[in-house]
């Protein structure tokens, strides 16, 4: 899953949802979506969509966004259920999947490297902190750490 987001973050020159979403040709439609969801991926005639709710924050907005991105691109045939707050702590392997996918494009490296915890990198990114623990340790960068000592542990 790491490698795989790198990889794309690369191919698209940005760890936007929405831009990456626009680069792929899925359509981002604003709806109104009730009470208690987020979002939710559809494709029909091969048009894929990501649906998100008009009433959201922005930070809201782009993790689900980032979300259902992965279901497009991960479980393109799987008819995912709509992301809800109560999705961030599921244990269904399509729905933990999407949200490891997403917190890995959201949450930079970077910020984990100059020794930033895990939760404080998530709310720095506007990710939800119930799903923070799914961003995996970043790699140390060999020319940046020039001895043992030199590097953080986190
Ligand atoms: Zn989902």
């Amino acid at each position: 899953m790491v490698n795989m987001v790198k990889k794309l973050i690369q191919l698209h020159g940005t760890n936007d949802p929405f831009r990456i979403a626009s680069m792929r040709n899925i359509l981002v439609l604003y709806e109104y979506l009730g009470k208690s969801t987020w979002g939710y991926f559809s494709c029909v005639n091969r048009i894929p969509i990501i649906h998100l709710h008009e009433l959201m924050k922005e930070a809201q907005s782009r993790f689900t966004c980032a979300h259902e991105l992965a279901h497009s691109l991960l479980h393109p045939k799987v008819n995912t259920p709509y992301l809800k707050a109560h999705t961030l702590q599921s244990i269904d392997k399509v729905e933990r999947e999407a949200n490891q996918f997403a917190v890995e494009l959201l949450i930079s490296d970077e910020l984990l490297l100059t020794g930033m915890t895990i939760y404080d990198a998530a709310v720095a990114c506007g990710v939800p902190e119930e799903v923070a623990h799914l961003k995996s340790k970043p790699e140390r960068k060999l020319n940046l750490w020039t001895n043992e000592d030199s590097f953080i542990n986190l």
